[in-house]
C-alpha cells in the first residue's frame, strides 16, 4: 500500500527551526490539499499551529509546484500526477507540551502541531524518518517516541518509524536530546521514563516509584489497552515548568529540574506533584485516549468540538491521580487528605462554582477554562477540580452503600468494558446512567444537582458518614492556602499581588473582598495601607495590624495616585481541611 513519507530534521537549534519534508503520490488528477490541525487533543484551545510554518514549498521532478492558500491552515497544490515533495521550516519555540520546541538543549515535536496532513491521503500509512543532524553541538542527541520502529525495535534510534495513518501519527510526540532513560517493566510491558534537560535526581528512583502507580491503573482496567506494547514518559526538564499531555502510548511532560529526587531523598511536595502528574497522564491512556466522548470520534482538529463530558474525563482522572499515590503507599494518609483538601479550597475560594455548572464548564472550555483572565475564579468552575470533587463524592457514596464491596474504580472498569475497549465513545447520558446504576435511586437527584446546578457542592455530610470531618476556615496567611497562586499574598485583602519592578501589582481581585470594596482593580500598584509603605515582605504584617480597622489604601492606577477607605476583614471560610474522626469508618473509604 502507498504511504506518505515524512522526514524530520533539526535545521538549526539556535534558530529553533525544524526542517520538514513530506513526499506523497497524488491519488487524483485534481488539486491535492495539505492542512495542519488548529488544536491538539487534550488541550482545548484553538492554537493555529500553521502560523509557525515558514518557507512552504512543493516540487516534483519538473520543478516547483504552485501552492495556493485556501485558509490559515490549508493549502492546495497543483501537481503532475507524480510524486510531490513538500518542504518547510517549522519555528519551534513553545516551551510546553502542546506545540514544538527546539534549542541547543533539547527538541520536541507534537506532530499535530507541525506535520501537515495530506488531506486526500489521510488514511495512508505514515513513514517517518528521524534524521540525525551533523551539527556538532547536538552530536549526542537521540530521538524518543512511541512510534513503531521499521526494521528496528529501538525507540531511541535515528531512522525509520511508522504510524497507521495521519491521526494516529499526531498522537506520537517526539523528543530529541541527550536522553536520560530509566526502563522498568509493568505487566510484562517495557516502560521508559525519558528526560531531556539537566536535572539533579536519579531516574531509577523515579522509575521505582512510577512502577506501582502504573500497576495501579493497569489493575483498575484489567490490563493495558490493546496495542500498547510499550509506554514512554517523555519529559522535558526546565527551570520551573509544569504540565502534561496524554497520548496513545506515551505522555509528554514538563517538570522542573528540581522536581526529580535522588535515591536517598525524602519525598517532598514537588516530587509528589510530579508523580501525581505522571499518574494522571498514565490513567488517560484509558480514560480519554480510548474511552472518550463520542464527539471526539474521530477528532475534528480544524475547529472546536463541544462536549459536556470533561467533568468525567478530567475529573475522574484528577481524583485517581492523587488517590493512586495513597493506595500505592507512595504518600501517607495525612498527606493525601491535605492534597485533597487543597482541591476543595480551590473550588470554594471564588464565586465560580455559583455561576457555572461543571457541564457548562466543559462546554465552554475553549473560551473560558483555556482562556482564563483575572476574573476567572469568580466566573468559572474548573471541571478538573469540581470533577474530582464529584468523583470523591461518588466514591464515598458507592463505598458506603456497598459496605466497601464496590468502589468508583469498578465504575471506571465498567465504563471501559462498555465504551472504551472497542472505542465506541460515550454520551453524557450514558455516563449519567452508569453512575445511576452504581449509586442507588436516593442519590440520583444529587448526581443531577452536582452536574447541572450552580450551588455549592456539599461534601460535608458524605465525609461525616465516613468518619471524616470536612471543615472550612478563614485564610490565616498567604501560605495557608498554599498553591492557589504561587508567590502571592492574598491575606484578608482578597486580592492577589505579585512583585513587578519593585511594585506590588494587583493580579486578581476577589468578588466581595475588602480590595474590591476599596475600588482596587487588576494592574493597580499598591503603595501603602494605613499610611505604611508596602513591600512584598511586609504586606502580611501590615494587614495583620489593621484587621477590623477603618483605614486607607494608596495605590497607583496608570500614573495617577488614588486614596480610598479600606476595611480589612477576616477572609471568608474557604480553606478546607479534612480530619479523621472515626478511624474504623474512614477505612471504608481510605482502606
Ligand atoms: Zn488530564
Amino acid at each position: 500500500m502507498a504511504s506518505i513519507k515524512y522526514k524530520v530534521s533539526i535545521e538549526n537549534p539556535l534558530k529553533h527551526q525544524f526542517r520538514i519534508q513530506i513526499s506523497f503520490v497524488p491519488n487524483t488528477d485534481k488539486l491535492m490539499h495539505i492542512s495542519l490541525p488548529n488544536w491538539i487533543p487534550g488541550s482545548y484551545m484553538i492554537r493555529d499551529f500553521a502560523k509557525h510554518v515558514l518557507e512552504l514549498k512543493a516540487q516534483d521532478t519538473s520543478g516547483e509546484l504552485v501552492i495556493e492558500t485556501i485558509s490559515k491552515n490549508r493549502f492546495a497544490i497543483s501537481h503532475n500526477q507524480q510524486e510531490v515533495t513538500v518542504t518547510y521550516l517549522y519555528y519551534a519555540f513553545d516551551m510546553s507540551v502542546r506545540k514544538a520546541y527546539l534549542d541547543q538543549e533539547f527538541g520536541f515535536i507534537n506532530p499535530a502541531s507541525a506535520l501537515f496532513c495530506i488531506d486526500e491521503l489521510k488514511d495512508q500509512t505514515c513513514l517517518v524518518e528521524l534524521v540525525k543532524s551533523n551539527n556538532p553541538i547536538i552530536a549526542n542527541w537521540q530521538p524518543a517516541s512511541g512510534l513503531t520502529g521499521v526494521d528496528h525495535t529501538d525507540s531511541f534510534a535515528w531512522g525509520h518509524y511508522s504510524a497507521k495513518n495521519y491521526l494516529e501519527f499526531t498522537d506520537y510526540p517526539i523528543l530529541f536530546g541527550e536522553l536520560d532513560i530509566a526502563e522498568f517493566s509493568v505487566a510484562n510491558t517495557p516502560h521508559f521514563l525519558v528526560t531531556v534537560g539537566q536535572h539533579f535526581g536519579d531516574l531509577q528512583r523515579a522509575a521505582k516509584d512510577l512502577k506501582p502507580l502504573c500497576q495501579y491503573h493497569i489493575d483498575m482496567f484489567d490490563g493495558l489497552p490493546e496495542g500498547v506494547d510499550k509506554y514512554l514518559f517523555l519529559t522535558m526538564v526546565t527551570d520551573s515548568g509544569f504540565g502534561g499531555l496524554e497520548h496513545l502510548n506515551s505522555t509528554a511532560l514538563v517538570c522542573s529540574r528540581f522536581d526529580i529526587l535522588k535515591q536517598e531523598q525524602e519525598i517532598d511536595d514537588n516530587y509528589t506533584t510530579f508523580l501525581s502528574l505522571c499518574s494522571h497522564e498514565y490513567l488517560h491512556t484509558w480514560n480519554v485516549k480510548r474511552l472518550k466522548p463520542k464527539e471526539f470520534i474521530p477528532y475534528q482538529l480544524e475547529q472546536e468540538v463541544y462536549t459536556k463530558q470533561l467533568w468525567f474525563y478530567e475529573g475522574m482522572t484528577s481524583y485517581f491521580d492523587d488517590l493512586s499515590l495513597l493506595e500505592t503507599n507512595t504518600i501517607t494518609q495525612d498527606k493525601y487528605l491535605e492534597i485533597l483538601a487543597k482541591t476543595f479550597t480551590r473550588i470554594e475560594k471564588g464565586q465560580g462554582q455559583l455561576r457555572q455548572s461543571v457541564t457548562e464548564s466543559s462546554l465552554h472550555t475553549w473560551t473560558k477554562f483555556y482562556q482564563q483572565d483575572e476574573a476567572a475564579p469568580d466566573q468559572i468552575v474548573s471541571y478538573y477540580q469540581k470533577g474530582a470533587a464529584i468523583a470523591c463524592l461518588m466514591d464515598l457514596i458507592i463505598k458506603q452503600d456497598s459496605q466497601g464491596k464496590i468502589a468508583l474504580k469498578d465504575l471506571m472498569h465498567k465504563a471501559w468494558n462498555l465504551y472504551g475497549k472497542e472505542q465506541i465513545g460515550t454520551t453524557q447520558q450514558q455516563l449519567e446512567d452508569l453512575f445511576k446504576s452504581f449509586i442507588g435511586t436516593q442519590n440520583h437527584d444529587l448526581l443531577h444537582d452536582v452536574l447541572y446546578n450552580t450551588n455549592k457542592i456539599d461534601l460535608i455530610a458524605a465525609f461525616a458518614r465516613s468518619g471524616i470531618e470536612l471543615s472550612y476556615q478563614s485564610q490565616q496567611s498567604a501560605t495557608h492556602a498554599q498553591g492557589i497562586v504561587e508567590n502571592s499574598t492574598n491575606n484578608w485583602l482578597g486580592c492577589v499581588v505579585a512583585l513587578n519592578n519593585g511594585y506590588l501589582v494587583v493580579k486578581q481581585v476577589l468578588e466581595n473582598s475588602p480590595a474590591e470594596q476599596a475600588g482596587i482593580a487588576v494592574n493597580d500598584h499598591l503603595i501603602a495601607i494605613d499610611n505604611f509603605r508596602l513591600n512584598n515582605l511586609n504586606i502580611e504584617k501590615v494587614l495583620s495590624t489593621v484587621i477590623g480597622k477603618n483605614t486607607s489604601v494608596h495605590y497607583f492606577r496608570k500614573d495617577k495616585l488614588y486614596q480610598a477607605p479600606l476595611t480589612v476583614e477576616a477572609s471568608p471560610k474557604f480553606v478546607a481541611s479534612l480530619t479523621i474522626k472515626d478511624t474504623e469508618k474512614a477505612k471504608l473509604w481510605l482502606g
